[in-house]
């Protein structure tokens, strides 16, 4: 995978500092900036695929921030506030903020919201992947195309959303309800049947060994079955 790269604007050294420790310790390349203006000619230096951006600095605010860096070109951002106020929440969404945070928050909290915003922007295409090969099998992001042994295989788009996320976490074994949350977003656990009916459409296009089934867990894309 891509090494992706954060920017982090946050004008509190201590919490700047242990954002972009937990953040280099889950495989992101890491910027710092203090101010806002630093932070929008950071954005404009890095490109980075995802911005964290603090709404009260000095200088200009984490809004104006916003819509300097978006004016350049579509970035995903979460806002941190340390205020809990409707207000901000809604000025933030409307200025191009995709999550937001109120402080304090948990690190983990903080690095699942960048996982989710990354996994949404790859699926709508804003932000695509790298291409991944499973065997044969090669999946790229960026156009959405599947190709076995070079040739084109049509896949609908949940069944792509299903592949690309099982075949991005090789080797390890997902819940149905890992699933179910992550490509379809339903946080109940209903829909079971709907993983494993999908699944046996990808075998069907793809080959049967495309997907290990681990019986009574759910499903994985093993290590071994990749180039
Ligand atoms: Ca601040």
């Amino acid at each position: 995978m891509a090494t992706r790269t954060i920017v982090v604007v946050e004008d509190e050294a201590s919490i700047a500092s242990a954002i972009a420790a937990r953040l280099r310790s889950e495989g992101f390349a890491v910027e710092v900036a203090g101010d806002g203006l630093e932070g929008v000619d950071l954005c404009q230096r890095v490109r980075p695929d995802l911005v964290v951006l603090d709404l009260m600095l000095p200088g200009i605010d984490g809004l104006e921030v916003c819509r300097r860096i978006q004016k350049d070109r579509p970035v995903p951002v979460i806002m941190l506030t340390a205020r809990d106020s409707e207000t901000d929440l809604l000025v933030g969404l409307a200025v191009g903020a995709d999550d937001y945070l109120t402080k304090p928050f948990s690190p983990r909290e903080l690095v699942a919201r960048i996982h989710a915003v990354l996994r949404r922007m790859e699926r709508t295409g804003v932000l695509p992947g790298p291409s991944v090969t499973i065997g044969d099998v090669e999946l790229e992001p960026a156009t959405r195309r599947v190709r076995r042994a070079g040739e084109a295989v049509h896949l609908t788009p949940t069944e792509f959303d299903l592949l690309h996320f099982l075949a991005s976490r090789q080797g390890a074994v997902l819940t149905r309800d890992q699933l179910l949350a992550e490509v379809w977003g339903y946080r109940d656990g209903s829909g079971a049947r709907t993983v494993d009916s999908h699944v046996r459409d990808l075998r069907r296009k793809l080959g049967a060994d495309l997907i290990r089934t681990v019986h009574g867990v759910g499903y994985a894309v093993d290590i071994e079955a990749t180039a």
